[in-house]
């Protein structure tokens, strides 16, 4: 998530209000720190999700794809690690695999992102209390694709309680000791639908992130550390989809809620830090016509996954013989094409043009992106809806764009300078042990960095650090 992935959601949710020209603001613009990050990884001007959750979660720059391991390969201790080490509850959490890069990057060390297997067995080496996802990826197949013993049993003997979705998350919470939420059996492991796409027993990043302050704060409170990733805003914008990232950063924005309002309870002694771990797509509001028509991306009914799936069942409906007024009816109720808005003659012959040789002719080529395959017609119709919205991509890939921090609480004032992501972390457990060692007096004039010589000028007896991101929900509290 990049500055314009913020600003063109909350511009969209102004344009919602009758075409209102200006911002809606989300809850965690508001904060009162706002700054931005550099992302580059050791290797790389443009990071991967590993190398920025290592960045993000240990302090130390590391390649492209590296999980919590240095250029030598050697283990780097995670944020995570220390709080655990310092008696503290630990979450780590995400709206796609618990066993995906950015999750990853605060239990495991791993000299590679796709080694799913080995990560989810160093989640119960890293024995935190909290961690909730989708699922697993590759829950009995090692990254040298040999079988291996199912990491549930693992998991179990390690002494965790595995919670399937919200309701069985209630149902266990209060006598498990350690506890995995993922989702119900039979959903998709990797990921929990897109906020666009989804129904209503299924499990959302705020569900999880009250599951996840509510497990560890139970009993005697010590305080905690928590990361929250809303990991599918990089999915979407790797899949160019506008009205997809747009709803899943407000997705976001009522997960941060439910950490606010913890915040509230606790203001002196909880820090939320909202950030991100890499730009992706370009994103570009307004594509040369000094002009934006967000509220267009209104009448996308589903992401453009959605969309596909919907194009396949239409095909099988209608036993393969799918009429152009056929297609037409469908985009119309999908997109809002000609029903909502009128699209020009260039735009119906690009639809047109896709329809004859996908559906008439046959030659389904599918369109893939990073974390998607899709009908080549959902992505005709993505791209019209691009068009008519104004807005523009420079690539399925990630950017070297700043992005944004956001920052509210304790020494949240540490985060008013530009900064690399790699010190982030740094300034948190900075906080954490300023207020430590001054055990209930108030410190002041601390130099975190010659660039961080602010003071701090609170008193708490307990403290509690919640760091947010948008791929990135990080919480802390001791
Ligand atoms: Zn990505």
């Amino acid at each position: 998530m990049g500055v314009n992935q913020v600003n063109g959601t909350e511009m969209y949710q102004a344009e919602l209000q009758n075409g209102r020209i200006g911002v809606e603001p989300l809850l965690f613009t508001q904060f009162p720190v706002a700054t931005m990050a550099t992302t580059f990884s050791a290797t790389n001007s443009v990071t991967d999700s590993a190398a920025a959750g290592t960045a993000l979660a240990t302090g130390k720059k590391t390649y492209n794809s590296a999980i919590s391991v240095g250029e030598d390969k050697n283990p780097i201790e995670t944020v995570a690690e220390k709080a655990k080490k310092a008696g503290k509850k630990v979450g780590v959490t995400t709206s796609v695999s618990v066993d995906h890069a950015t999750p990853a990057a605060f239990y495991a060390h791993q000299a590679d992102r796709n080694m799913n297997y080995e990560i989810a067995v160093d989640l119960t080496k890293a024995n935190f209390d909290f961690y909730a996802g989708g699922g697993f990826l590759k829950p009995d197949k090692t990254y040298d694709k040999k079988d291996a013993p199912n990491i549930f049993p693992i998991f179990e003997e390690a002494g965790y309680t595995v919670a399937r979705g919200y309701s069985d998350y209630k149902a266990k919470s209060k006598d498990a000791g350690k506890m995995i939420l993922i989702q119900e059996e039979g959903k998709d492991p990797s990921c929990l639908p897109y906020a666009i796409d989804r129904k209503s027993d299924d499990l959302t990043l705020a569900q999880i992130t009250e599951s996840a302050i509510d497990f560890l704060t139970k009993g005697k409170n010590k305080g905690f550390f928590l990361m929250v990733e809303g990991g599918k805003i990089d999915w979407a914008c790797h899949g160019n989809d506008a009205a997809t990232v747009f709803n899943e950063v407000k997705d976001m924005d009522d997960a941060i809620k439910v950490a606010y309002e913890f915040y509230k309870k606790h203001p002196k002694e909880t820090l939320i830090v909202v950030t991100a771990d890499h730009e992706t797509g370009g994103i570009v509001l307004g594509t040369g016509k000094y002009a934006l028509n967000l509220k267009a991306l209104q009448y996308q009914k589903h992401s453009a996954d959605g969309l596909s799936r919907r194009i396949s069942e239409l095909r099988k409906s209608k036993g393969n013989k799918v009429t152009w007024e056929d297609m037409k009816e469908f985009l119309g109720e999908e997109m809002g094409f000609w029903k909502q808005f009128p699209i020009s003659w260039e735009q119906e012959k690009k639809l047109r043009d896709e329809f004859e040789q996908s559906f008439v002719r046959n030659k389904v080529v599918f369109a893939e992106s990073m974390y998607s395959k899709s009908e080549p017609m959902a992505a005709r119709a993505k791209e019209v809806m691009d068009q008519i919205s104004m807005v523009g991509w420079v690539s399925g890939g990630h950017s070297a764009g700043f992005v944004p921090v956001f920052a509210i609480g304790a020494g949240s004032h540490l985060f008013s300078e530009k900064i690399d992501n790699s010190l982030m972390v740094v300034t948190c457990w900075y906080i954490v042990e300023a207020l430590i060692i001054s055990n209930g007096v108030p410190v002041t004039s601390i130099a975190v960095y010659s660039s961080y010589s602010n003071t701090l000028c609170f008193n708490p007896s307990i403290f509690s650090m919640v760091v947010i991101s948008s791929t990135c929900l990080l919480s802390w509290s001791l």
